[in-house]
């Protein structure tokens, strides 16, 4: 069939919405009618220093809308079905069987790969990539599976539950799941964009106390006091670790890596507690490396730890995550602007310079 997709062609430039022809769902796919998808960082990341898969591509991985048809193995869904469309994953590998689908075994082939498993893409013109976290869902509709799927309830709009896809679930799993934060312990995060402002949130519901967000543009800082920040610090106004220890002067218990920024995440190491932990979820330039100060790492019992997706198992966090929204202790709507998709390229301006948060693009 014929859709409408947003084409990533070359590192740096614009998306190109243009026609193309997507196959018909394989036995085990899914087409979903695209209603709203969000704009992550890895979007443009691939987009701009391609890894795994190559341009031109159709990248968008926060897809979210209605399923309309499904191949002849798929059980878990039907035609009419509201969904989710979020990371995928293979269900049977170790990670996946112990609930850690984040860490699938199949992880960078099954969402990076550029291609159907069997190295054919889902679009019938050669050379354009698929399958970008089996999705590919920057267009009118997408191909995907049912790990990709959560089901979403009747009473939540598609341009509210797109977000949790990918930056919601990083920021809240992070701090939920990964670094399972206790109350009352302390916290500091670094970057104050969707995935950090998710993170702050989460720390708010969980009952941490100080929360600290480490953030340079000044609306950020202030949206974070309102999502439940207990303090705020601008990084470009003298050092970090004076700042935060003036807050927690023993140090904090957790720090959140969320701004990919390499200098950020070294100066935690001044201002972490006894026994605290550092989680790296910002992703930084391929290649850079962290500084661990080895006799202050031991004496201290400090670790240090990547997260990907926040260490989701969608199927039981997405709900949870509805849940707290629901119960107004997880307020992610307010981080969410809107823009018709065909204003992606604007949106992405808008986002880059700072003056929106999360950007998720409209179908119609
Ligand atoms: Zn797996
Ligand atoms: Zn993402």
């Amino acid at each position: 069939m014929q859709i409408q997709a947003a084409i990533a062609k070359r590192p740096g430039a614009d998306f190109e919405i243009e026609p193309l022809e997507l196959s018909a769902p394989r036995d085990d796919e899914i087409l979903v009618r695209i209603k709203a998808v969000g704009l992550c960082h890895t979007d443009l990341g691939v987009r701009d220093n391609p890894v795994g898969l190559t341009l031109p591509a159709v990248l968008g991985h926060e897809g979210a809308g209605v399923v309309e048809k499904v191949g002849a193995s798929v059980v878990k869904v039907a035609p009419g079905d509201r969904v989710l469309i979020t990371f995928r994953s293979c269900g049977v590998c170790p990670k996946c069987q112990s609930g850690q689908p984040a860490y699938c075994g199949h992880l960078l082939r099954m969402n990076f790969g550029g291609a159907r498993l069997d190295g054919a893409s889902s679009f019938v013109e050669g050379g354009v990539a698929s399958n970008f976290f089996g999705q590919s869902s920057f267009a009118s509709h997408a191909l995907t599976y049912e790990r990709n799927l959560v089901k979403l309830p009747a009473d939540v709009p598609f341009s509210l539950a797109a977000p949790l896809a990918c930056g919601v679930q990083t920021g809240a799993g992070s701090i939920l799941r990964a670094l399972d934060c206790p109350p009352g312990s302390s916290v500091a995060i670094i970057g104050g964009g969707a995935v950090g402002l998710s993170a702050v949130m989460a720390a708010k519901a969980r009952g941490c106390r100080p929360i600290i967000l480490i953030e340079p543009l000044e609306a950020r800082r202030a949206l974070a006091l309102e999502l439940g920040a207990s303090h705020v610090i601008d990084p470009l106004a003298g050092e970090i670790a004076p700042a935060v220890r003036a807050v927690a002067p023993t140090g904090v218990d957790f720090v959140l890596e969320a701004s990919g920024v390499v200098a950020a995440a070294q100066a935690a190491f001044g201002y972490m507690a006894t026994r605290g932990a550092l989680g790296l979820v910002g992703v930084p330039p391929g290649g850079s490396k962290l500084q661990l100060p080895l006799d202050f790492a031991i004496t201290f019992g400090l670790s240090v730890r990547g997260v990907i997706e926040g260490d989701s198992d969608p199927e039981v966090f997405i709900p949870e995550l509805l849940a707290l929204h629901k119960a107004g202790r997880l307020p992610f709507d307010r981080l969410i602007t809107t823009f018709p998709f065909n204003q992606i390229n604007a949106a992405i301006a808008e986002q880059k310079a700072g003056r929106v948060v999360k950007v998720v693009l409209l179908m119609d």
